[in-house]
């Protein structure tokens, strides 16, 4: 279905009340529903967190009785069908598109203009963001525009009467607190990658497709994407996504015993983390931080040597399949939440790992040949 594109209504935003807090909904902000997701696309792929937020979107918008949709801004010829055609399999209903040459590569100005205007035109109630980069740019902006709240950085969504109620850390991580957006609508919040459950695709699902202009030309624009020059250093870590991961933490002592880490990554094909000290050392990259200022990760095997398993470190890589904790200390918080422990010294016990795997590994391929 096409609709052309009508002049959007904003949504007043309404001054808060003298105690400084609005809990009542207008008549007009309760005619707001629906959740939407805003895909993210990024040189010809879309940014598997959004469709961990479909997933999502779908459970929350199934307590409410509501519709999913995704939002999908782009260039005249950039595939954004294709990537409504994967919206609808990860549980859309419906798919809002806004195609102009000015949204060929993500500037704030022109995407903030759009989805402020879709949001004007069809009103949803609830709208999820990647926490990526441009999510939590797009994100700010979009809601500062439109007046409303944005809870950034959840790490649970639920539904609470009819209110979003967005669950993140606060206190540095010590405590969660839930966040409701009562009085404003769309409630808003980001959650970063990794963080919810990737949902199984059903490739039978359709949906509805919404064509909205943008009604902006380059002049508008301030922004001018002159060149894309890729960081050298990005990407080669692909630690949210991997499947086996092996983190070392101070517990290690010295940068040099790191390689023990390395060493073991190495046979199992895995990818390596670390804690915020050990990075803060300089014996890791900043990328392959594990935790809450640092990467969310679900690998199908977590090995944890030295970590403690400070909350902070914790609320990163809780969700990992298997985790495998070697430190010395039986007390440690880590043997709280471990699938596994092992209590001993890393230094011995790594090598030892790494070479019963190297053996184990090997006889299977020599099998298998
Ligand atoms: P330690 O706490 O020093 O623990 C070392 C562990 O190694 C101990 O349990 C010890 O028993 C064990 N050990 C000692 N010797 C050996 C040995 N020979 N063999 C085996 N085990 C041994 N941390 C993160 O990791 N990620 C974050 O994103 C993050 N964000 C933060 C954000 C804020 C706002 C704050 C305040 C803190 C944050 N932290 C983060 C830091 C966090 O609080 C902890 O300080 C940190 O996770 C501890 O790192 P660690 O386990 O490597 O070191």
């Amino acid at each position: 279905m096409s609709e052309a594109a009508k002049p959007a209504a904003p949504a007043a935003p309404r001054a808060a009340g003298r105690a400084g807090r609005n809990t009542e909904l207008s008549e007009a902000l309760k005619a707001y529903k629906g959740v939407w997701v805003f895909v993210e696309h990024d040189r010809g792929h879309v940014n598997p967190v959004s469709w961990e937020l479909m997933g999502e979107a779908r459970k929350l918008a199934d307590k409410l009785g509501v519709d999913v949709a995704g939002v999908l801004m782009g260039g005249p010829d950039e595939p954004l069908d294709a990537y409504a055609k994967d919206a609808y399999a990860f549980g859309a209903d419906r798919c809002y598109f806004v195609r102009d040459p000015v949204l060929h590569g993500y500037r704030n100005e022109p995407f903030t203009k759009g989805l402020t205007d879709l949001v004007n035109k069809h009103q949803p109630e609830i709208m999820l963001l990647g926490a990526t980069t441009m999510g939590r740019d797009l994100a700010g902006s979009v809601a500062t525009t439109l007046g409303t709240g944005l809870t950034a950085d959840c790490t649970e969504l639920n539904i609470d009467g009819r209110a979003l109620a967005a669950t993140r850390p606060t206190f540095g991580g010590s405590l969660l607190c839930t966040i409701m957006t009562l009085a404003y609508r769309p409630q808003m919040a980001t959650i970063r990658p990794r963080v919810m459950q990737m949902p199984r695709r059903d490739d039978s699902r359709l949906g509805e497709a919404v064509e909205m202009s943008l009604g902006m030309i380059e002049t508008d624009v301030v922004t001018k994407l002159l060149e894309f020059i890729p960081d050298a250093n990005r990407n080669t870590v692909n630690l949210a996504y991997a499947d086996v991961i092996v983190t070392g933490g101070k517990g290690l002592k010295l940068p040099d015993n790191f390689k023990l880490i390395w060493d073991l990554a190495r046979v199992l094909g895995a990818e390596v983390g670390g804690t915020r000290p050990v990075v803060q050392a300089g014996w890791i990259e900043a990328d392959r931080q594990v935790g809450q200022t640092g990467k969310t990760v679900r690998p199908k095997l977590y090995i944890a040597a030295g970590v403690s398993g400070a909350i902070q470190h914790r609320v990163g890589m809780e969700s990992s399949d298997v985790i495998v904790a070697i430190n010395t200390d039986p007390n440690a918080p880590i043997f709280e939440f471990a699938h596994y422990g092992i209590v001993g010294n890393a230094m011995q016990v790594l090598p030892v790992l790494t070479e019963t795997f190297r053996s184990h590994l090997n006889k299977r391929i020599r099998k298998a040949a």
